[in-house]
């Protein structure tokens, strides 16, 4: 149904088309979505400080779905945000290999340093590139720290209401999905394999496309 070789565009349709359904009617806001998000972030935690790497692979695949799922309700195209965020350079630093010493306060305004990647797998290759020195446990605490960050846009976008909030929730969507193709990368994990791997037969759980089994109860990944 999607191959390894899919557009990181192509993997946010796919997973709109399976579970679409199931979110407009089981998840009655966004913020909703987001909890479940939060969730199986906190389970990429406990799965590091376990050291159960092999249940990462599919904790991993489980929240880039619900990422998706996030931008997809809020009609955010990943890539392309991605892109006006990590145009192949580091947005604090502007290093092709990034270079900050600590995290500065504030983005710099940035022109695309090289080609936007369209597969999944090079958008992957583009972060290792950026951050090479990422290291695993700090990777996944940065994770945490941005599904916080996530819960604080959405709920500034609703108090407001102004494009300069939801570009602010765009922005923090694209840090979870930086920040977990850097944990994949620290992991040596091939993210594009392993969702087409795990969603091969549209959900893992029912085989359905779109899902019928009301996934959203389902606790472990399957
Ligand atoms: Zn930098
Ligand atoms: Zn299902």
């Amino acid at each position: 149904m999607i191959t390894s070789h899919a557009s990181l565009e192509m993997f946010q349709e796919f997973n709109w088309k399976i579970y679409q359904l199931n979110d407009d009617r089981h998840c009655s806001s966004v913020v909703d979505i987001i909890s479940y998000l939060h969730r199986d972030i906190t389970r990429i935690l406990k799965a590091v400080r376990k050291e159960k790497h092999q249940e990462l692979e599919k904790r991993i695949c489980v929240t880039f779905s619900w990422a998706f799922a996030v931008a997809s309700r809020l009609h955010i195209n990943v890539a392309h945000e991605m892109w006006k965020r990590f145009p192949g350079c580091c947005p604090y630093c502007k290093g092709a290999v990034c270079d900050c010493k600590e995290r500065a306060d504030s983005r710099q305004a940035l022109t695309a340093a090289r080609d936007r990647p369209e597969s999944l797998r090079d958008w992957q290759k583009m972060f290792a590139a950026i951050y090479p020195n990422n290291k695993l446990q700090d990777s996944v605490m940065h994770l945490a720290e941005e599904i916080g960050e996530l819960s604080e846009a959405i709920r500034n976008f609703f108090a407001v209401h102004s494009d300069e909030a939801f570009n602010n929730i765009a922005e923090e969507i694209v840090d979870i999905f930086a920040n977990l193709l850097g944990t994949a990368n620290c992991l040596d994990f091939d993210v594009a394999a392993l969702l087409a791997d795990y969603y091969k037969d549209g959900c893992p759980k029912c085989q359905q496309c779109p899902c019928r089994c009301g996934y959203i109860v389902v606790d472990q990944p399957v």
